[in-house]
C-alpha cells in the first residue's frame, strides 16, 4: 500500500470523447500541444511532476530569502555532501544548467564524452560546445524482450574502443546515468560502476554521474542485486567511486523544480562558480528561492526512506504487470520510473513511416484521456533513418497517483488492444528544423 495518506487534494478532469476528439485535432495530433485540463491521467512525464509531502510544504515558510549566505542553503550543502560525500555544492534551478556549467568547463571542440546512453540535454549541452556525444550501454539495453537485471551497465568494451579511436586528451570525462533515463530508466549494478571507476582512473579521466535518479537506482541495487546495506549507504557506494554528479532534483529530489552539481575537484568547482555568478546567480541561491533549497533539501531526504521507494518501484513493477497479463507489449523488464509500450508489436499493421507509436500515443488520449510521450520516428528519425524502436512512454509521477489510476490506465490500453486493428496512422502537416516533437502538427492517413 502506498507509505503516506492523502492531506491535500486536487480534482482530475473528465471529458467527453467528443471534447477529447476535438482537443486532438486542435492540438494537430501532438499531445505536448493539449492543454493539461483537458487530461485525465497524465504520464507525460515524472520529471518536476511529484507531490511534495507535508514536511516540504512547510520547508517553503522557511525560505531565507537572503541575497548571499541563506540558511537553506546551508542544510541543502550538508545534505548533499552526506549523501555524497561530495566536497562542494553548487545549486541550479534545474538539471540543464548543472549540464551546461560542467560540460562548457570541460569539453572542447572534438572531445569525445562517453556515458550509457545520453539524456537529451545532456547529449545536447555537450554538442553546443561542439563535443561529441557517445552512447557505450551493453548490446543487450537494445533489446525490448530480454530480461536482464542491469539493463543500464556500460559496455567497458565499448568505452576502450572510444580510448582507442580518439586518445586519451580527447575524453575530458566519463558520464553514468542512474538509472538509464533513455533506456528504459533501466538501472546500473554497483559492480559495473566500479570497474567503470577503475577504468577511469587507470587512465587518469574524470568520472562523473548523471544522478537524477540515484535513489531508485540504489534500491534496485538492494533487491536485484541482493545488498544487505540501506539505500543510504548504498548510494553513498556509488557516489564514492566518482569524482561528482550532476543532478536534476525534479525526479529523486521530489521538487517541482531545482537542480545541482557536487564535486570534490577545488578548481573546477571554483570555476563552475564563477561561471554561475554570470549566468544564474550567487553560488548560495543558484537561481532558486530560499524556499526551494529548503524543499528540495527535505525531498532528498525523503526519497532515501526504503518504504517510500518499495511502494514507488513496486507500483511500476505492478503497473508493468498488469498490462502484460492484458496481453499487451511492453519492453521489459520494467525500470524505475516509466513503463514503455512496444508499439510496432502494439501495431504491426502500420508501417513505421506512419508513426505507429505516435498514432497510439494519440489513441490512448481519445480513449480514455491518458497522456504518454511518444519515443520513436517522430522524436528521433532524421535523414531518412528511422529508429529501432517504436514506443509509448507512460512516465508515473511519484506520490501522485494510486493503484487505481494506473488499474484505469490498464483498462484503456486493453480497450484499444481489443480494437487495435482500427487505430490509423498519422502524417506529419507542420515540422520545426529542430527538436520537431514538440511541436509538430499531424493528420490522420
Ligand atoms: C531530466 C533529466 C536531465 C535534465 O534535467 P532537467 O531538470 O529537465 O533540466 C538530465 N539527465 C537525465 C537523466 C534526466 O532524466
Amino acid at each position: 500500500m502506498e507509505p503516506f495518506k492523502i492531506k491535500a487534494v486536487e480534482t482530475i478532469p473528465v471529458t467527453s470523447r467528443e471534447q477529447r476528439q476535438a482537443a486532438l485535432q486542435e492540438a494537430g495530433y501532438n499531445v505536448f500541444n493539449l492543454p493539461s485540463h483537458l487530461i485525465t491521467v497524465d504520464l507525460l512525464t515524472d520529471s518536476g511532476t511529484s507531490a511534495m509531502s507535508d514536511q516540504q510544504w512547510a520547508s517553503l515558510m522557511q525560505g531565507d530569502e537572503s541575497y548571499a549566505g541563506s540558511r537553506n542553503y546551508f542544510r541543502l550543502e550538508e545534505t548533499v555532501r552526506r549523501i555524497t560525500g561530495y566536497r562542494h555544492v553548487i545549486p541550479t534551478h534545474q538539471g540543464r544548467m548543472a549540464e551546461n556549467l560542467l560540460f562548457t568547463n570541460l569539453v572542447k571542440p572534438y572531445d569525445h564524452v562517453p556515458n550509457n546512453i545520453h539524456f537529451d540535454t545532456t547529449r545536447a549541452n555537450i554538442e553546443h560546445n561542439n563535443g561529441v556525444a557517445v552512447n557505450c550501454v551493453i548490446d543487450e539495453a537494445y533489446d525490448p524482450v530480454e530480461e536482464v537485471p542491469f539493463k543500464g551497465n556500460m559496455d567497458l568494451h565499448k568505452l576502450d574502443r572510444v580510448l582507442l579511436e580518439v586518445g586519451r586528451e580527447r575524453i575530458p570525462l566519463v558520464v553514468l546515468t542512474i538509472t538509464n533515463n533513455s533506456g528504459g530508466g533501466q538501472p546500473v549494478s554497483l559492480q559495473n560502476a566500479s570497474q567503470v571507476s577503475d577504468w577511469c582512473r587507470r587512465h587518469d579521466i574524470p568520472f562523473f554521474y548523471d544522478a537524477c535518479r540515484f535513489a531508485e537506482n540504489a534500491y534496485f541495487n538492494k533487491v536485484r542485486g541482493n545488498q544487505s546495506e540501506g539505500i543510504a549507504e548504498i548510494a553513498r557506494a556509488f557516489f564514492q567511486l566518482a569524482d561528482g554528479c550532476t543532478v536534476s532534483a525534479k525526479k529523486d529530489g521530489l521538487v517541482n523544480i531545482g537542480g545541482f552539481v557536487a564535486l570534490n575537484d577545488d578548481d573546477l568547482a571554483a570555476r563552475l562558480k564563477n561561471m554561475l555568478v554570470m549566468i544564474e546567480g550567487f553560488p548560495t541561491y543558484g537561481g532558486l528561492a530560499g524556499r526551494d533549497l529548503e524543499a528540495m533539501a527535505q525531498g532528498l531526504d525523503e526519497v532515501l526512506d526504503e518504504r517510500y521507494l518499495a511502494h514507488r518501484i513496486g507500483q511500476l513493477q505492478e503497473f508493468g504487470q498488469a498490462l502484460c497479463k492484458a496481453g499487451i507489449p511492453i519492453v521489459k523488464p520494467v525500470g524505475g520510473h516509466a513503463v514503455y509500450l512496444d508499439a510496432k508489436r502494439f501495431l504491426p499493421h502500420l508501417p513505421q513511416e506512419q508513426f505507429p507509436a505516435q498514432a497510439l500515443t494519440c489513441a490512448l488520449y481519445l480513449e480514455g484521456g491518458v497522456r504518454g510521450v511518444e519515443i520513436g520516428g517522430l522524436m528521433f528519425a532524421a535523414d531518412g533513418e528511422w529508429p529501432e524502436l517504436e514506443l509509448v512512454r507512460l512516465a508515473v509521477p511519484r506520490r501522485v497517483y494510486t493503484r487505481s489510476h494506473l488499474e484505469y490506465v490498464v483498462e484503456v490500453c486493453a480497450q484499444l488492444y481489443a480494437q487495435r486493428e482500427s487505430i490509423r496512422g498519422l502524417r506529419i502537416t507542420y515540422e520545426a528544423p529542430v527538436l520537431r516533437h514538440f511541436t509538430a502538427r499531424l493528420e490522420l492517413v
